[in-house]
């Protein structure tokens, strides 16, 4: 008998014609996420599980599983799992790294150039006739946005995506790149050229761009508060295409309304999807997209592909490549038997 699969999302129709050779599916084919009674009820039955983000797999769900083996998150972040838990549960918990590193990257730069070169508000300016009732086809201070070489952009967290970041600002941009991190990455810093800064608040005193790609983890839970967006200059803007509950929402609402910081650029936010009448959505220098940082056929295939890899491996008997709790190990070897 092949083991049982839960599929919390619908995937891609030849990465599940390929998993049906080892398992059997069950998909949860809605757009809207299954409640949680459902992936309780579901998680009971079956030996794996392909979570999202969106899917809250806590410790009650995890002992409420018995045959439950495997979690193959469909992400990079698996701040909805209970990591800790699952270890003792013997359960393996895998993740998608890196295969979405430049995907993300790239939609950090359309967040970055959007805000500094005011495309929004300059599409709008078309669209809604303003150019056109000025009779003025060009100005020397119509929408005057910034230039970016030569700035200073302020990484935090060079990891997969804030390396790929930092690498097209010194390369594409000609920027000076300055990076904090709990880790210090000397061989980095000499092949991309980029300055560690030993304190957060240094970089954020410095930074003419602060862009976040640490994980949301009880430590870097409102890493960006009050007291951290004072410390930024006020021309500079914050991006944040991590996670929403890095960035204390309420001080960043007060930040832009109080002029400490001159915009942002955001792909994530606390309590998503954010309902239209937001705060945030107030902000001319703003520029708001709905968590498509890994969204594009690429990058999410790619991530199928890799829940897929961590499946079989688990199947056949090895330790899945991407396996975030390693100690599991010594609990349980890998397998369905
Ligand atoms: P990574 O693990 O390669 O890099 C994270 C970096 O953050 C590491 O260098 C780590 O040392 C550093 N870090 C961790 N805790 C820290 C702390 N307290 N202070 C300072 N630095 C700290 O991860 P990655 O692949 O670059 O992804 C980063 C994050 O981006 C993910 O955890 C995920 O939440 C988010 N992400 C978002 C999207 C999206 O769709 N917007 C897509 C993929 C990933």
């Amino acid at each position: 008998m092949k083991p049982r699969l839960f599929i919390t999302r619908e995937l891609f129709d030849d990465v599940i014609a390929r998993l049906s050779q080892y398992f059997d599916i069950e998909i949860w084919d809605r757009y809207h996420h299954p409640p949680y009674e459902v992936l309780l009820e579901r998680a009971r039955n079956v030996d794996a599980l392909v979570s999202l983000l969106t899917d809250r797999i806590d410790c009650n769900l995890l002992s409420n599983a018995p045959r439950l083996r495997i979690v193959a998150q469909y992400a990079v972040g698996f701040d909805n799992v209970d990591v800790e838990c699952a270890t003792r549960l013997g359960i393996y918990v895998t993740n998608t790294p890196d295969v979405i590193s430049d995907t993300v990257a790239e939609l950090t730069w359309a967040l970055i150039l959007a805000v500094t070169k005011r495309i929004l508000e300059a599409d709008e300016f078309v669209r809604r006739g303003g150019w056109y009732e000025t009779r003025t086809a060009w100005h020397p201070k119509m929408m005057l946005g910034t230039e970016l070489k030569g700035k200073v952009l302020g990484i935090i967290g060079l990891g997969r995506i804030g390396t790929r970041v930092a690498k097209i600002g010194v390369l594409g941009f000609g920027m000076k790149v300055i990076y904090y991190d709990i880790v210090r990455y000397k061989e980095k810093e000499g092949i991309l050229g980029v300055e560690y800064r030993s304190s957060l608040e240094d970089v954020l005193r410095e930074a003419d761009i602060v862009s976040i790609h640490v994980p949301l983890t009880k430590d870097t839970y409102h890493m960006i508060g009050e007291r951290e967006l004072k410390m930024m200059k006020p021309t500079a803007i914050l991006i944040n295409t991590a996670r929403g509950a890095v960035v204390d929402t309420e001080a960043l609402v007060k930040a832009l309304r109080e002029g400490w910081i001159a915009g942002a650029g955001l792909d994530v936010f606390e309590g998503e999807p954010i309902p239209p009448n937001h705060p945030l959505t107030a902000f001319k220098n703003v520029v708001l997209v709905p968590h498509i940082g890994s969204a594009t056929y690429e990058g999410r295939h790619r991530m199928a592909e890799v829940v897929l890899e961590n499946l079989i491996a688990f199947y056949e008997g090895r330790v899945p490549p991407n396996l975030v709790n390693p100690d599991v190990v010594k609990v349980r070897p890998p397998g369905f038997k």
